[in-house]
């Protein structure tokens, strides 16, 4: 059941409201699954017909009839610019969540401390976009670093909160190492790549999310291969298997080029329309010369597609 055992009312209450808030995030993801929340959205939250917003102006949220914070948040930040708080992860393993100022007796601080003590879950908004974010939940802090002003934080594997036991620091991190790419990492390049590109794929322009990837320039498993958005590009599904699959590749001009054997063939409409037009046209590109395709690694990749289809 519960991490906590709630030895009161005021347990209870505090606990169903935690509980309250995550179906209300189910139910407004389940419109739009894997994708990005509205602020507006996200605090429209009631309980017991009563307004409490979890996302306000401060990064650590604690209604007023909570002792333990209910939400944390890190703000959004344009690709480029260096954030005001580098929130960051453990190495592969826990989130790194910095104070809120020095002060570790502050409020904030210390409602943070006691989800700690209570081991209660917390709702994580990471921003993607202005007034933008991507909810995920539950988290748990399972530490605190006080010489380097931070709290340590695990998600939760599955989305659910049964499972949560008491683990040594260790365990956590490595537990939490394939978590939190499945569940922070991915989920988060995919939300800023969608939010650079318009939710459109870069070479047919088809603007359909739920049909859409965020498909690596460089594959994860290589130094450059950062899920960062200069190393993504929207593609649509049957764009972005012909991108891994080398039978289309992008020079680092940002100029399509497709596999000659695939030019050559005779086919129906899928191939004429779909990859043999795809031929000599340039990607879409996202606004922001930050969220562009890195050349670079473009480049890198563009001598693999070259080996890969012999041209
Ligand atoms: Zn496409």
């Amino acid at each position: 059941m519960w991490p906590q055992t709630p030895s009161d009312d005021q347990g209870l209450h505090q606990a169903s409201l935690r509980t309250a808030l995550f179906r209300h995030l189910d139910k407004l993801l389940s419109a739009s699954p894997g994708e990005t929340l509205r602020s507006e959205a996200i605090n429209t939250f009631r309980f017991h017909g009563q307004l409490i917003r979890p996302i306000v102006q401060t990064g650590i949220r604690k209604p007023k009839s909570m002792d333990a914070a209910l939400t944390i948040r890190t703000t959004f930040t344009p690709i480029g610019k260096e954030p005001p708080y580098q929130d960051s992860t453990d190495g592969p393993g826990l989130i790194l969540y910095k104070y809120r100022g020095l002060d570790p007796l502050h409020p904030d601080n210390q409602a943070l401390r006691t989800a700690m003590e209570k081991r209660v879950p917390l709702a994580y908004f990471v921003g993607i976009a202005s007034g933008r974010y991507l909810p995920v939940y539950p988290v748990y802090v399972v530490g605190e670093d006080s010489h380097k002003h931070e709290f340590l934080v695990e998600i939760a594997a599955d989305g659910e909160i049964t499972n949560w036991e008491s683990r040594t620091l260790d365990q956590s991190r490595r537990y939490s190492e394939a978590v939190v790419k499945v569940r922070l990492h991915q989920p988060v390049f995919r939300a800023r790549v969608m939010d650079a590109y318009s939710s459109t794929c870069a070479m047919c322009h088809l603007r359909h999310p739920e049909l859409l990837d965020a498909a690596h320039i460089l594959p994860d498993t290589h130094l450059r291969g950062q899920p960062v958005v200069p190393n993504g590009i929207a593609l649509c599904k049957l764009h972005h298997a012909a991108f891994d699959r080398n039978f289309i590749g992008v020079r680092p001009d940002y100029s399509i080029v497709v596999r000659q054997s695939l030019i050559d063939e005779t086919d129906g409409p899928t191939l004429l329309h779909g990859i043999q037009e795809m031929q000599d046209k340039r990607l879409v590109l996202p606004k922001a010369k930050a969220a562009r395709p890195d050349p670079e690694r473009l480049e890198e990749r563009f001598q693999e597609f070259c080996e890969a289809s012999g041209a």
